[in-house]
């Protein structure tokens, strides 16, 4: 059952990598901002001190602008570093984009100097990426469980974030697979009270 479901899940990883690098730039840079814009506009943002948001790499969903957005806002930014052996990832504070140096996957990561993001508020954020969501709010990644593990201690509000195109009815999904609280698109937000 677990070999089917992950089989489902690598066909549906290749198509939508597929399709995403499809993309034009000038595409995904307006479907970037329309997210940008609707994330800015949410109370769970206004309301939220200590916000987890990956760092944005070549076909995801732009979050370098709202990175330093928000930490002009005064929030208390942090970004995801990756150990390969465990497939975990700590999430560590973030002052400015000039911080980050290149690590695990080519993804740019802070120094681990920096003060670690420690689960504290049930307002805390974390800005979850995705190849796909479904409307549950149930997510497909890259294939390793990094933010299924991550997230499974995460006490605050999940918000995925996807090009609209790429939001499905349903995924195949483990047990292990954690939900998002809602999903904000280029199109709508989506709340799914994280799969309940
Ligand atoms: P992704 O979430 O990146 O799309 P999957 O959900 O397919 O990837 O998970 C990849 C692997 O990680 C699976 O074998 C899954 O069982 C494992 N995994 C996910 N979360 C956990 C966890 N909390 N503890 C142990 N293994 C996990
Ligand atoms: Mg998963």
């Amino acid at each position: 059952m677990q070999v089917n479901t992950q089989n489902q899940k690598n066909i549906l990883r290749r198509d939508i990598l597929k399709r995403r690098s499809e993309l034009s730039n000038k595409e995904k840079e307006l479907k970037s901002r329309k997210i940008f814009n609707r994330l800015l506009g949410l109370n769970e943002i206004k309301n939220s001190k200590n916000i987890c948001i990956y760092v944005s790499k070549s076909d995801e969903v732009d979050t370098i602008c709202l990175i330093e957005h928000l930490i002009s806002m005064g929030k208390a930014v942090y970004a995801p570093k990756s150990d390969k052996n465990s497939n975990k990832m700590t999430f560590f504070r973030m002052h400015s984009l000039t911080d980050l140096k290149v690590g695990a996957f080519s993804v740019l990561e802070p120094s681990e100097k920096n003060e670690k993001y420690i689960y504290s508020d049930k307002n805390d954020i974390c800005i979850v990426p995705a190849l796909c969501f479904d409307r549950q709010g149930y997510r497909l990644g890259y294939g390793k469980g990094y933010y299924d593990r991550f997230l499974k201690n995460f006490n605050g509000i999940k918000i995925g974030i996807c090009f609209n195109e790429f939001i499905k009815e349903a995924l195949p999904i483990f047990n292990t697979d954690i939900a998002v609280d809602m999903i904000i698109s280029d199109d709508k937000k989506y709340c799914c009270k994280g799969g309940k």
